[in-house]
């Protein structure tokens, strides 16, 4: 049984395309025979897994596993994966060389790391399972309609990527691995740094001309200005947005800019794409190769319609890294009743991201920023181990670290993030903290936030 093939380019595109047109009973019975063998697998190949589900037969309910938190599985990362060739040492000398991102790793896994909002950070590795299905479900789910589908390709699949060249982030690895595979794709597809002065994404993207667009909601809207401002001038059919939260502004903007609705996505590094958003503009959740179980706090489940604090994934297609009844904390509502576009799966509200933003005073006015391009700078500078960044009121940016080195890293990161912060028009005063980095009141730990407006800020050093 190898590992990185299980699920074939064909056959991952053939089922996917297939799932839309079954009959419920096939649809139950499709995921009850993936999550037995990716339960099978995992209990046979993981030493971490072999021990969770000891004793665990074929007659079992996902809700009898035990719940697995990203905590507990990076602390046994490699009792967790099924390849006893990987080790995390291993992947974090691979890391060591940024031009690996889009590289096989031991000629078979792209290497991720997460940039997330939350908790340690996350390395995870999509087999060829993995990353056959992710493109099924792009190139099946991604369009809010089969016409806007044709017309990708009438204009010859030309999409123009927006995100971090930093890091091993899946846009970025995901776009460059295909590059490297896929002619279609070494010509069609083309990444645009976030972090390049904005005249040059400008001036590009006017030469590129993409039929889509994907990227961050803010650096979206950001183009979106430049696009009404008259110095952009692009007629993309789809706007893809994803990775952060799509406020109803940012739609407004979107759709001012470039005459049409942007179309959003829910992700993960852990599942791939969790849900995309159809033309009624409901998130369909790819209820065919990853399962999602609303809970509450005690990992109860919580009904259709209703608020969950969190829910936990079971990805059905990840068979080196098994990720089953894993928490994610998210807040949401998941649906089951129907949806006028005519999908029948699921679909999910995602709440609480808006707060998320960082608000700087900047020197035209407020300023948002979304905290993953803090969160990306700050986690790529060598020797930082655990940190956080809270902005306080006055546009302090207070930095919690754990690092190897010490103070030579905190000058490292306050350089890279003043130096990112000025060039858009921002000054902040950073400082270290006399604190560690740790869990907000609720409990959530998150790396970078705003300060809640109650809490002084801590002392400088
Ligand atoms: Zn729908």
């Amino acid at each position: 049984m190898k590992t990185t093939d299980r699920i074939g380019v064909i056959s991952a595109s053939v089922l996917t395309a297939a799932y839309g047109r079954m009959s419920e009973f096939q649809k139950v019975s499709i995921r009850r025979r993936r999550l037995l063998q990716i339960v099978h697998y995992a209990k046979a190949r993981s030493p971490l897994f072999s021990e969770l589900f000891a004793g665990l037969g074929d007659d079992f309910e996902l809700g009898d596993l035990p719940v697995t938190t990203k905590t507990g599985l990076m602390e046994r990362f490699d009792d967790w994966v099924t390849d006893g060739a990987v080790s995390l040492d291993g992947l974090r000398e691979f890391m060591n060389d940024p031009d690996n991102n889009g590289r096989l790793f031991l000629h078979k896994y792209l290497v991720f790391k997460t940039s997330g909002t939350t908790g340690p950070p996350m390395v995870f590795l999509y087999d060829k399972s993995m990353i056959n299905v992710l493109n099924a479900v792009a190139l099946e789910r991604g369009f809010p309609t089969a016409r806007e589908r044709s017309a990708f390709f009438l204009r010859r699949c030309k999409a123009a990527v927006v995100c971090s060249s930093v890091g091993f982030n899946i846009s970025s690895g995901m776009l460059r691995f295909g590059q490297s595979v896929n002619p279609v794709k070494r010509y069609g597809m083309e990444l645009f740094d976030v972090f390049a002065p904005l005249p040059e994404v400008t001036e590009r993207l006017n030469r590129f001309r993409p039929a889509m667009l994907g990227g961050y909601p803010s650096s979206l809207c950001t183009l979106a200005q430049e696009q009404i401002a008259g110095r952009l001038n692009i007629s993309p059919l789809i706007v893809l947005a994803g990775g952060e939260y799509l406020s109803e502004d940012s739609i407004k903007t979107l759709q001012a800019a470039f005459g049409r609705r942007p179309v959003n996505s829910y992700a993960s590094t852990e599942s791939g794409t969790i849900a995309n958003e159809c033309a009624c503009g409901h998130m369909h959740i790819n209820d065919d190769w990853i399962v999602m179980e609303p809970v509450d706090s005690e990992n109860k489940p919580v009904a259709a319609g209703r608020l969950a604090d969190k829910w936990l994934l079971t990805n059905l297609c990840s068979f080196t890294q098994p990720i089953i009844r894993y928490e994610v904390t998210d807040r949401i509502i998941y649906h089951d009743e129907g949806c006028p576009c005519g999908r029948k799966s699921p679909w999910v509200e995602v709440e609480g991201r808006a707060s998320d933003m960082l608000r700087f005073r900047g020197e035209d006015g407020e300023i948002e920023f979304a905290p993953l391009f803090l969160d990306n700078i700050i986690s790529n500078i060598t020797g930082v181990k655990i940190f956080q960044a809270i902005l306080h009121d006055g546009d302090r940016l207070e930095l919690r670290l754990v690092a190897d080195g010490g103070a030579p890293v905190f000058e490292n990161v306050k350089a890279a993030v003043d130096a990112f912060l000025s060039k858009n028009g921002i000054h902040v005063s950073i400082y270290l903290s006399d604190d560690p980095p740790g869990p907000d009141k609720s409990g959530k730990f998150i790396h970078v936030r705003n300060a809640p407006e109650n809490e002084p800020p801590q002392a400088r050093v």
